[in-house]
């Protein structure tokens, strides 16, 4: 077969290479390689690559164009996907007839290198894009405003080196020259690095090489399958890995995107002296998962190629080695026994330590919370698991050797974060990986639309599917799920009592359907013996169990087989079966079963399980141990919080739901049940109000604003949990506040749909500020509910698109107190300015938009304008970064003439020159409210300013205009400044 007949062959599968992994990555690497191999010109490139529309859309023009471009053209794009692809997706494609390329003479000018070494330059200038900028910059090729283009942190490291080289091209060839330069320079350190790292290589003796091919096949099996599909069909995880959203944030606050190979790499590292790496993200968010596929990837050689040995530990498995062990013993005892020469392989792990990695996945369930009180530094003095660990973590023992932790956020304390180089976000899936996951789950096509088509039509459900192990649960129960004629699934409650029920099922004897009136009851003897297992075990942060904890809790060989606990694979030589939860949360949700539905009469469990969300760490966790209180008596830098028992909480709260009542009534006596439901709702009520009294009264002046916790999210899930629209009612009676503030709360659209069911409740409306976030599309569309609810809302950085701005003002504009919105660092782009401007239009009491450092453009600017000419309210616009020019900057100028309320608006950072000043002169000499015009960083020279003084000049009321950083010299600042004392340079 030709090869163009491949391409349209397996167009399909080419595309789903492409974009099946929820990352552009793949796509741009071919592109690279196509342009290197001059198959594509610049123009084409222009043409696929077009960064506003979805790497589908791109992916198929790409195809389209290469076919299109005839024979050879498709035998060298399917080379590329060849070099590009990893082995596993390889097997599927077929390749055709090999495709040499032909080597070319060196190119004439320095602008064309830039794309035929573009492949080789993506890997170099990734790990030093901030010289190559820095060189840049000094050199005079680039402005600050191309340096803040390359690195606005939407794009991960590969794509900001990517638009730095497009940038550099369109620059020509001084600055073309001038990065190909400082790239020679750099090489000669680089090459002498490589040979040193050679070299160290070569001294790993024979037995340590041994020693390495051991681990990579050990570390390879364990990795190899996803472990909680064990009992439920394997899959493996090349053929279900999705990628997750990974941020990283930098000390000023402001996050980066990260691909799977920057968890280690040099982007967002705070402290250089420190070898901790902590993946941080919620249950279920996938960080287990992300360790295994690095694993996975290292065992194969695709990824940290660098790293000689990886030892990967479990800290739920560490909790269950009760023996003193030296670091020596650890390793070789809980990862891989060597067959030859133990002190040789040793002593290269002592003199190597950069070659060598450790991952420890669940820091959260270490029994111990985590102290830098004990110091240890001998490799081969055995110590107590803890006293290791946490030396290793600090760096006190093995300093040099890189160290990848996973936990969830409340886990990690300020005493560890002293000890941290980098702390990277996993924040679960975005929507296109929602739709990816769910299609590598069914391979028939018609299956994964229908499911992906039943999850957009439910925002709840589709938000809870952002939380992969919800998304997972969800596309296992599609039977339930599709063909149910019970409600659709709310709450995570609800998802749980799904895969509770699709497990019993699975196992019936009874045809399908036959389990539905009376299942729990049929099956609670197991779910009480699994729901003692799972409390007994939270209550002493247990999550391996042996055979014989199962046995003294009467779990018979039938209960395990029905799939909720699963074999604990273990790399340590043990000589009995252990086993674990399928996940955590479902460990969570047993334990709540366990509480709600155990008939002794015990009346301290629930209260004790609201109480409990912290213990000091180092101590022995005690059942439902302390309470949170504000009075400050306990140690805070020693205070950890308990995640399992808020779990567990937020659980019980769902299963006393009315919805649940009579699946819970055939279990469990009317009466106990109503005594339950009380007990939830009054120890909610005093949880809420003991947080509620942390809130300091308002300062003079100052609007009274409560900055919440974590806690209170969690307290808001558990009310949510409860659909219960008195509870939410009266909780929010008592929240007497202007402002509510949630910034870096880990808000997700689940937390959204939470917060919305009860904020639609508050008496009075408030300011919701939800900065640096990870609300999205999807949770705005979940706040709507509460949007009547809220004067102002801040979504500052929250990977929101112009979709989310088009259903928040569908809303907005119907809502009467909405008068503030902040979007700083989002997606949006001209497509989203026609809703602001209806939203100018509509609503004549705004009073502030902030859209800075989006992709705004002239052409938007002209559109928001068109509203703004008949809107009377506004009194700020905030437009920094974005790239309205001159026709925008007078297009707004001109709008605003009209407004009579405006009081601040800046055009920082937004390429407008001595045209745009003008137009906006106009503006300064006939506003009568204008007070402070922001015009830092653009390209205005003398002529532009002139105009802006002369405008002053007529109008007193206007108090400062901004002209920092514009084309200026210092002399001409000075001598203007004189002119006109409110200009400020
Ligand atoms: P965590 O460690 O954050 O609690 P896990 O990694 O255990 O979360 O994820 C729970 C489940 O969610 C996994 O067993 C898997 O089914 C699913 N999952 C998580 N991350 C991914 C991913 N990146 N790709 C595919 N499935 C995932």
């Amino acid at each position: 077969m030709s090869s163009q007949q491949l391409v349209l062959k397996q167009r399909a599968l080419l595309l789903d290479a492409l974009c099946g992994g929820g990352s552009a990555e793949p796509l741009d690497c071919v592109l690279d390689l196509l342009l290197a191999w001059e198959v594509l010109i610049w123009e084409d490139y222009l043409i696929i690559r077009v960064t506003e529309k979805p790497v589908s859309s791109n992916a198929r023009c790409l195809l389209d164009v290469v076919y299109e471009k005839g024979e050879d053209a498709s035998g060298l794009l399917l080379a590329a996907f060849k070099q590009v692809l990893p082995e596993e997706q390889k097997s599927e494609l077929c390749f055709g007839k090999e495709y040499a390329v032909l080597e070319k003479n060196r190119p004439a000018t320095a602008t064309s290198a830039l794309l035929t070494d573009r492949p080789v330059l993506v890997r170099k200038l990734r790990d030093n894009i901030h010289e190559a900028l820095d060189v840049l910059m000094t050199t005079g090729c680039f402005t600050i405003k191309d340096c803040d283009g390359v690195q606005l942190p939407v794009y991960t490291p590969s794509q900001q080196v990517r638009r730095l080289l497009d940038q550099v091209r369109f620059k020509g060839e001084t600055a073309a020259r001038t990065l190909l330069k400082y790239l020679d320079q750099t090489e000669p350190i680089n090459k002498e690095h490589q040979i040193l790292e050679e070299t160290k290589r070569f001294t790993a003796s024979p037995d340590t090489l041994l020693y390495q091919k051991k681990l990579r096949s050990s570390v390879a099996a364990q990795s190899h399958f996803l472990s909680t599909y064990g009992g439920t069909g394997r899959f493996s995880l090349d053929d279900i890995y999705t990628n997750g959203l990974l941020e990283v944030m930098n000390g000023c606050g402001e996050t980066t995107t990260l691909e799977l190979e920057d968890v280690v790499g040099p982007v967002g590292i705070l402290n250089k002296d420190a070898d901790t790496v902590l993946v941080s993200g919620e249950a279920g968010n996938g960080k287990s998962t992300l360790l295994q596929r690095l694993h996975l990837l290292w065992a194969r050689e695709s990824l940290l190629t660098d790293i000689y040995l990886l030892f990967p530990f479990s800290c739920r498995k560490l909790n269950t080695e009760h023996r003193v062990l030296s670091l020596k013993e650890l390793l070789f005892l809980h990862c891989c026994w060597p067959d030859r020469n133990q002190d040789e392989v040793f002593q290269f792990i002592l003199d190597q330590p950069h070659l060598v990695l450790f991952t420890f996945d669940g820091l959260d369930e270490f029994k111990q919370g985590f102290t830098d009180e004990e110091r240890h530094c001998c490799p081969t003095q055995p110590v107590p698991i803890p006293t290791l660990l946490f030396n290793l973590l600090q760096g006190t023992l093995m300093k040099g050797v890189m160290k990848v932790v996973a936990s969830r956020p409340q886990a990690v304390g300020p005493s560890l974060k002293r000890y941290l180089r980098k702390e990277v976000h996993l924040k679960g899936f975005s929507p296109v990986g929602i739709d990816c996951f769910v299609k590598k789950q069914y391979r028939d096509p018609g299956m994964a639309g229908r499911i992906i088509e039943s999850l957009q039509g439910n925002s709840a459900l589709h938000s809870l599917c952002h939380i992969p192990v919800f998304c997972w649960i969800v596309t296992k129960c599609h039977q339930e799920l599709l063909g149910g004629e019970d409600c659709i699934p709310q709450t995570i409650t609800d998802v749980y009592l799904l895969v509770l029920q699709h497990f019993f099922l699975r196992k019936s004897s009874q045809p399908q359907g036959a389990l539905r009136k009376g299942w729990l009851e049929q099956h609670l003897d197991t779910v009480l013996k699994l729901g003692q297992l799972a409390m007994e075990g939270l209550e002493a942060s247990c999550y391996v169990f042996s055979g014989h904890e199962l046995q003294r809790h009467g779990l018979t060989e039938h209960d395990i087989s029905i799939g909720f606990l699963i074999y604990c694979y273990d790399m340590s030589v043990t000589d009995s079966k252990r086993y674990e939860f399928l996940h955590i949360t479902l460990q969570c949700f047993f334990a709540a079963l366990y509480v709600i539905l155990n008939r002794s009469n015990n009346r301290s469990d629930i209260p004790k399980l609201f109480l409990s969300h912290r213990q000091p760490s180092g101590l022995s966790p005690k059942f439902l141990g302390h309470c949170v209180d504000c009075s400050g008596e306990k140690d805070e830098s020693k205070m950890v919080e308990k995640p399992d028992l808020q779990i567990t909480a937020q659980f019980a709260s769902g299963l006393l739901s009315l919805q649940h009542r009579n699946l819970l009534l055939d279990c469990c006596p009317a009466a106990l049940r109503e005594r339950r439901v009380k007990q939830v709702v009054k120890s909610l009520s005093k949880a809420m109000q003991r947080h509620f009294k942390c809130i300091p009264g308002p300062v003079e002046g100052e609007k009274k604003s409560m900055h919440a916790m974590p806690s209170f999210v969690w307290l808001i899930k558990c009310i949510y949990e409860m659909q219960n629209n008195s509870i939410a009612r009266d909780t929010m009676a008592k929240l007497d506040v202007e402002h509510l503030k949630l910034t870096y709360c880990n808000i997700g659209p689940v937390e959204c749909t939470a917060l919305a069911y009860v904020l639609k409740h508050l008496r009075n409306p408030v300011g919701l500020q939800l900065d640096n976030n990870c609300v999205g599309d999807v949770g705005v569309e979940q706040l709507l509910p509460c949007l009547h609810n809220c004067h102002s809302l801040y979504l500052r950085n929250n990977n929101i698109t112009d979709e989310g701005i088009r259903k928040l003002v569908e809303k907005g504009v119907h809502c009467e107190h909405f008068q503030k919105l902040a979007l700083f660092n989002n997606k949006l782009t001209d497509s989203c300015m026609q809703h602001f401007a209806l939203l100018m239009k509509s609503k004549q009491n705004f009073l502030s938009l902030r859209l800075g450092n989006n992709n705004i453009t002239s052409q938007g600017a002209e559109q928001l304008a068109e509203g703004l000419s008949c809107n009377r309210s506004l009194q700020f616009l905030g437009l920094w970064g974005n790239h309205i020019g001159d026709s925008g900057a007078a297009a707004l100028a001109n709008a605003l003439k009209n407004n009579t309320e405006i009081k601040w608006f800046s055009l920082v950072d937004n390429g407008v020159g001595s045209a745009g000043a003008s137009a906006l002169a106009e503006l300064v000499s006939q506003s009568k409210t204008l007070e402070e015009l922001w015009l830092n960083k653009n390209f205005i020279s003398r002529d532009g300013v002139e105009c802006l003084i002369k405008a002053l000049k007529m109008n007193s009321r206007v108090k400062e205009v901004w002209l920092k950083g514009n084309n200026l010299s210092p002399e001409e600042e000075q001598e203007l400044k004189k002119e006109e004392s409110r200009l400020i340079f």
